[in-house]
């Protein structure tokens, strides 16, 4: 592991990066420029650690950030670290829902726009503090994958964005459990979301709970680690009852599973 700040991180399309360099006398700190925010690093053991994601739709390549070592005496150190990006092989899938979520007449359309600089908006913030002191957990007990992370999709016939969340199995009342520590940022029914939740993690981690039967939380709460957000459903644009889980890492639409599987820093600074 001690090579590591030698070699280029590389990460999928849709993944989440744990960056790492080890501990060295007299460094006190450790920040990465990632999507125009300065993300700060976490001692956690032999390690300084950061948790980022590649977007979804990021360039397949090489890819470069800038990393800043602060010392006690002062001293400052400054790195160009190679990124590269390698593509993800994401399938598409053709699905048929209600005419009215492909079709939009203008009262929804304008509602779909309004909700979508809202959560553009929350997407912007940057909560500096972390939240949590815990590694993420599925938000459904007993799923261990999700489907259709980052499939291409079509709709009625008609293309749209692609997936940006893992659909996890889930009944309609099946209790949903918060993954991680945070704020509730959103809470509410959206156009395409259904009844949907949003956690902010802080440092530009978020993860969002969509169509939901009911919400047990409110804007403002804090909420821990396995606390119930409320019930599975079938609101929105949806085939099914399921959970559709999301995680933004900063700006990036990152496969929730992604970040299960690297762990995120779980001791606090
Ligand atoms: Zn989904």
């Amino acid at each position: 592991m001690l090579s590591l700040a030698l070699a280029a991180f590389m990460a999928g399309q849709g993944q989440a990066l744990q960056m790492s360099y080890p501990v060295e006398p007299g460094l006190t700190g450790v920040t990465v420029q990632w999507s125009g925010h300065l993300v700060p690093f976490t001692r956690s053991g032999e390690n300084w650690l950061a948790t980022v994601g590649v977007d979804l739709d990021s360039k397949p390549g090489d890819h470069a950030v800038t990393v800043t070592f602060a010392y006690e005496d002062g001293r400052m150190r400054v790195v160009r670290e190679p990124v590269v990006v390698s593509a993800g092989q994401y399938p598409t899938t053709e699905l048929q829902v209600e005419e009215r979520y492909v079709e939009l007449s203008p009262e929804d359309q304008a509602r779909a726009d309004r909700e979508a600089a809202e959560t553009s908006a929350i997407y912007d913030t940057f909560t500096p503090q972390r939240y949590w002191t815990e590694a993420f957990a599925v938000p459904v007990k007993g799923a261990k994958d999700g489907r259709n992370f980052g499939h291409r999709r079509v709709f009625n016939g008609q293309p749209r964005a692609p997936h940006s969340g893992a659909d996890l199995r889930a009944t309609t009342g099946t209790p949903i459990y918060a993954a991680n520590r945070g704020r509730v940022v959103l809470a509410k029914d959206l156009f395409f979301s259904g009844n949907a939740v949003y956690i902010d993690h802080g440092q530009g981690i978020f993860t969002t709970y969509l169509h939901l039967s009911k919400i047990d939380v409110a804007v403002g709460d804090m909420v821990e680690r396995g606390q119930q957000l409320g019930l599975a459903g079938a609101t929105g644009r949806v085939t099914g009852p399921h959970l559709h889980w999301g995680v933004r890492l900063l700006d990036a639409r990152v496969d929730p599973f992604s970040l299960i599987r690297i762990g995120a820093p779980t001791t606090g600074p």
